[in-house]
């Protein structure tokens, strides 16, 4: 390790606190690879995965333009949102994701259910001929997003002491 002078170190602590805070929080991350989280909504909804159906590209918020992510689904959602939201974009097969760790904590959620909601709302359209526009398939996301979080991310019940 170099050595700095006490009042060096110090200012070099100073700007590397002021940096972090300038970037804001470190992005929330996902706990699974999307080719698990994938496999097992696709199980979930009786669907066979098939290598020749080309899965989503997933885009994080915190490495994508609000641009982008407005021209995705402006045409699909009928307007152009002002902030980035967790979004299945059909035309252009793409996932849209939330990382900000404060939208997750505020829910009491994790990127990974998001996750696995939109790729419910992918299995849909793509092996299930969905109309997302219909109410049903987005009752179907949600249930299997509660799945996903039951069976994956919440702890398992803690054993009742004596
Ligand atoms: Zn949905």
């Amino acid at each position: 390790m170099r050595h700095l002078e006490p009042l060096a170190a110090a200012l070099a602590l100073v700007l590397a606190l002021v940096s972090a805070r300038a970037d804001g929080a470190e992005p929330a991350r996902l706990r699974f690879d999307p080719q698990f989280v994938l496999a097992q909504v696709a199980a979930r909804l009786g669907v066979r995965l098939d290598p020749a159906i080309a899965p989503p590209a997933v885009h994080l918020e915190s490495a994508t333009p609000l641009a982008q992510f407005r021209a995705a689904i402006a045409a699909q959602w009928g307007f152009r949102p002002h902030v980035f939201g967790n979004a299945y974009a059909v035309e252009r097969n793409e996932i849209y994701l939330i990382d900000e760790p404060g939208y997750y904590a505020r829910l009491g959620r994790s990127p990974d259910e998001s996750l696995a909601h939109e790729l419910a709302h992918y299995v849909q359209v793509r092996y299930l001929g969905a109309d997302l526009a219909e109410p049903s398939w987005e009752a179907e996301a949600i249930a299997v997003q509660a799945w996903f979080s039951a069976a994956h991310l919440q702890p398992p019940r803690a054993t009742l002491a004596p």
